[in-house]
């Protein structure tokens, strides 16, 4: 979709892009310029593979800052992105013929990875009625002699639920009767939650040690274009991470890592101004979506999505195009309304559609407004 809409734009096109999965705010001035620091300071040399040990420290302290959760610069490993801590989890846990559970709606790399890994992943769908929360009813159920990985996100991207403590502990307590399954813990979207603190399935004790904390610094520090993400986890699981990624990509850009030192150890004010702006934006967006016929939406907790099904559009028309699917509705608001979205598709669940509101309100209202008037043309 990005990919079409940049044409579109190129052909002069006005696209307002409700496909971004990026804050759309710059990176905090401190940031920048211990980053510009680390350039006049030569920090121009290949950085330890794992990540400089003060980062590595950095990670510790924020760790424990904001989760309450104890560990040690050995198991922390910094990557190019959480998407490369994902990758190196996941390869350094599974073999060929292990199961993966991953709830859905789902982010589409996930599965990716794991086939990547020549492991299978095994979809368990979750729907908006229990806000897309996975119960340990449905997770026990799918556990099993073959089940290695679970993945999963919170806040989520698609859709943005939360789980709760609660929650978690009723997850938690079910992988306590499976010693052998790992549990991958996305928490990129941690500050970007609309509903108080951020809970860490890490902080129960009894599975502390099969869980890796996957985070980063692009979401909620506005730092996509710096690729830095990290894993916490024990040590062993550290070590083949770090294995691997020494023959992969090496260390993390050595300028992102030190303005890294600085993002983690400062005040979070920058961060919570963006957040309370991402909660006005959901506030705006889902009044105007009631006005959307046809359309039905739960609120995110977290992260700055809407993933509203859209499936009472299928079998409709405009008089041209014909609307099947998610694809059809995502290309027919690209083609018709010039907004961007991202069809449910590529995260496991057809009848939705992904908009973000990382885009300015005034862009939000006008791609609304957009969306509105092309869905109103489906009979
Ligand atoms: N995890 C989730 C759920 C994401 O949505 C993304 C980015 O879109 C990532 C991980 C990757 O983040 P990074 O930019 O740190 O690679």
């Amino acid at each position: 979709m990005a990919k079409l809409g940049r044409e579109l734009r190129a052909k002069g096109v006005d696209v307002i892009d409700l496909s971004l999965g990026e804050p759309d705010f710059n990176t905090p001035e401190h940031i920048k310029e211990a980053a510009k620091k680390a350039i006049d300071e030569n920090w121009s040399h290949y950085p330890p593979v794992a990540g400089y040990p003060d980062l590595r420290e950095a990670v510790c302290v924020k760790l424990k800052r904001d989760n309450d959760l104890d560990y040690k610069p050995e198991n922390i490993v910094v990557s190019t992105g959480a998407k490369q801590s994902l990758a190196n989890a996941v390869l350094a846990t599974v073999d060929a013929g292990d199961e993966v559970i991953i709830p859905t709606p789902y982010w589409v790399t996930y599965s990716e990875i794991v086939r990547l890994g020549d492991a299978t992943p095994k979809l368990i769908k979750t729907c908006a009625e229990t806000k897309y929360k996975l119960s340990p009813q449905e997770l026990e159920k799918n556990i099993t002699d073959k089940t290695k990985l679970f993945i999963f996100s919170s806040p989520c991207n698609p859709t943005g639920t939360v789980y709760t403590k609660d929650e978690l502990k009723a997850l938690a307590d079910v992988f306590e009767k499976h010693p052998n399954v790992f549990i991958i813990s996305d928490e990129i979207y941690e500050y970007i939650n609309f509903i108080g603190r951020h809970e860490s399935i890490a902080q129960f004790s009894k599975i502390k040690d099969r869980v890796i904390i996957i985070n980063g610094l692009s979401k909620g520090y506005a730092m996509t274009g710096y690729r830095l993400g990290y894993i916490a986890a024990q040590a062993d699981v550290a070590k083949a991470c770090e294995k691997l990624q020494g023959q992969f990509t090496s260390g993390a850009n050595a300028v992102t890592q030190r303005a890294a030192i600085t993002a983690l150890l400062s005040d979070l004010r920058p961060t919570k101004e963006m957040v309370d702006e991402f909660e006005r934006r959901r506030q705006r967006v889902m009044e105007l979506l009631k006005e959307i016929p046809g359309i039905e939406c739960a609120i995110p907790d977290g992260a700055f999505y809407i993933f509203p099904i859209i499936k009472s559009f299928f079998g409709k028309s405009d008089g041209e195009t014909a609307i099947q699917n998610s694809s059809d509705l995502s290309m027919y608001l690209l083609n018709k309304a010039h907004v961007s979205t991202v069809a449910g598709n590529a995260f496991g669940d057809d009848d939705c559609i992904r908009i973000s509101f990382a885009n300015s309100m005034q862009n939000i209202e006008k791609g609304f407004s957009r969306i509105k008037e092309a869905l109103m043309k489906l009979k």
